[in-house]
């Protein structure tokens, strides 16, 4: 949907998550479709703060719909650090007063502390390793041409991150199956 005002087009695909896809004023194209997206944070109105903990106190499953319900989405264009608001049917974005502001603004309060996904796959022909998207330790790998050289780059990398107290959690599939889990189940 584009917005006159803004100049922003909103696309959202229902799929098993919803899936947003938008330009920022200065060119970039913003992808909203996985968790843990180091540029988007949630707004909650401090007047529906003691409703939201009241709501999330009431078990797991609560919890989220409450979320959902009490909070607005916000991402930080990478580029230019301009701040966009999702507001419902539209975005509207704040430009920043500085050219030096930073544009991590919105990421994990554990900064590069935060623990990380890690993944790794091979499919007879292709394989890719990939994980912490939005800090410093992070990569995304899909040069590989054997099956030998995908288990050894998701190790080293399982290795490092869990010795630093930096992983989330990690799997590794060849051929469709899961060959290794971290934490095991
Ligand atoms: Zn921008």
């Amino acid at each position: 949907m584009y917005n006159e005002t803004t100049g922003l087009v909103k696309t959202t695909v229902l799929k098993e998550y919803v899936l947003v896809k938008f330009s920022c004023k200065c060119g970039n194209i913003i992808y909203d479709q996985s968790d843990f997206q180091s540029f988007k944070a949630y707004i909650v109105p401090e007047q529906d703060e003691e409703d939201l903990l009241r709501e999330c106190s009431r078990g797991e499953e609560n919890a989220l719909d409450a979320f959902y319900n009490y909070s607005q989405a916000i991402y930080q264009c990478d580029k230019c650090a301009r701040l966009i608001l999702d507001v419902g049917d539209s975005f509207i974005s704040f430009k920043p007063e500085s050219k030096s502001y930073p544009t991590n603004l919105l990421r994990s309060v554990e900064g590069e502390k935060w623990k990380r996904q890690l993944r790794g796959r091979w499919t007879g022909k292709k394989g890719e390793v990939w994980w912490g998207f939005g800090v410093e330790d992070e990569g995304f790998i899909d040069t590989f041409s054997s099956k030998d050289e995908v288990e050894e780059m998701y190790f080293k990398v399982f290795k490092r991150l869990k010795s630093q107290n930096i992983l989330r959690d990690s799997f590794l599939s060849i051929e469709n199956t899961i060959v290794h889990t971290w934490p095991e189940e």
